[in-house]
Order: C-alpha cells, then structure tokens, then sequence
C-alpha cells in the first residue's frame, strides 16, 4: 500500500490567507525533571489544509462535527487541471471528466505545480459556474489546492455557497504536487472541534 501526503505541513512559516489568524507553533514548557517538552499552538479555523463546514458560508447551516464522516474516507477521483490554461477550474472542464452524483472530487491545478511556500493572490480557483454545476451533481465533497476555492476578493461567492449550502464539504489547501489524475481512497478528517465552521485536516491518499 502506497500512502500520499496531501495535506501542507504546519509550522511558523504555513501560509495563511491574509486576513487570518495567523498559524503558530511555540515551546509552552520544557520540563528536564519530567522529559516533557509541550509546545502551544494557535491557528485559524481555515489553516493549512482544512476543511470548510457549510457554517462557513452560509447562515445557521451544518457545523463542522455535523458533517457524516463517511464524506471524508473512501473513494476519490483526482481531475488535473494543470495543464490547462484559464485562471479558475471551468464547468467546460469538469463536465468533460464526466463527473457521477455522489463522487468525491480533488481538483488538482498550477497551485500544486508552483508551491507552497507562500500566499500568492493570483491562485487558481473554482469557477462559478463549476461550482453550481458539482452542486447540481450532488457530489460527496468537493477538495482543491488553493487556500479558498474562491477567487482572491472575488463577490461570486458561489464557489462556496452553491456547494455549502448543498452540505458538500469543502477541502482547501491540499497539496495536490506528487499526484497524478486517476482514482484514490481518500482519508481526510477535520479535527474534532464542535460548534464551529472548519478545522485544520490531515489528508492523504491511498494509491490502489
Ligand atoms: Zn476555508
């Protein structure tokens, strides 16, 4: 069995989007008398590779821990957007995947290819219109290598409505660079926090 680690890795230097909280990591204590070393952290609910909840975007809906974890594990497909050109993930693209209700989908792009070291704001996002169409499809959960699947300030806010409010969890952040497009098991699960719109996620994929 071959595990990917598709999940970013989460130290002082983790790109956060601007605007959040930033990601922090810190020795709390050492204690030579008890060989115990803690550390303290502090980090947004959006931070690196996590997912978004439908409280999230939209109002009253599902927290985090609402969310069936059967979503989260088991069969995925991984689209390459890579190579093609445009600045968001298009319907035009996905409706050529041919895409079944209840799949799990990744969606892989220039974001993988060029890195992670820091936030760029001309990331590739999801369109739209791709959004309300993998909503339509009722698809299990919706991932993509952009710290937002939607546009840098962009006021189409579809990306995560049309999705969210269909209860279609959202994973961003995934580093999608050591991926080839084809078939996966998924595991990829938020930590536990309850009332509340997102959690930092580990995420990997199993290749078959
Ligand atoms: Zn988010």
């Amino acid at each position: 069995m071959k595990i990917i680690e598709i999940s970013l890795p989460l130290n002082n230097n983790t790109p956060v989007y601007p605007g959040n909280v930033p990601l922090s990591v810190s020795i709390h204590k050492k204690m030579p008398e008890y060989a115990t070393t803690l550390s303290a952290i502090s980090f947004g609910s959006h931070s690196g590779t996590h997912i978004d909840a439908p409280a999230h975007a939209v109002e009253g809906a599902a927290t985090l821990d609402k969310i069936p974890l059967e979503n989260f594990i088991g069969q995925c497909r991984v689209l390459d957007f890579s190579k093609e050109t445009g600045e968001a993930v298009s319907k035009n693209f996905l409706e050529s995947k041919k895409i079944q209700s209840g799949e799990r989908v990744l969606l892989k792009t220039k974001n993988s290819v060029r890195g992670f070291k820091e936030f760029y704001d001309d990331y590739v996002y999801l369109d739209g219109d791709a959004a309300d169409y993998l909503s339509s499809l009722a698809v299990t959960l919706v991932g993509i290598d952009s710290l937002s699947i939607k546009k840098r300030g962009g006021t189409d806010h579809r990306p995560h409505t049309s999705l969210l409010a269909k209860n279609i969890p959202i994973i961003e952040g995934l580093d999608l660079s050591k991926v080839a497009e084809g078939e996966y098991e998924l595991i990829c699960l938020p930590l536990n926090f309850t009332g509340i719109d997102g959690a930092p996620a580990r995420a990997v994929l199993i290749e078959k």
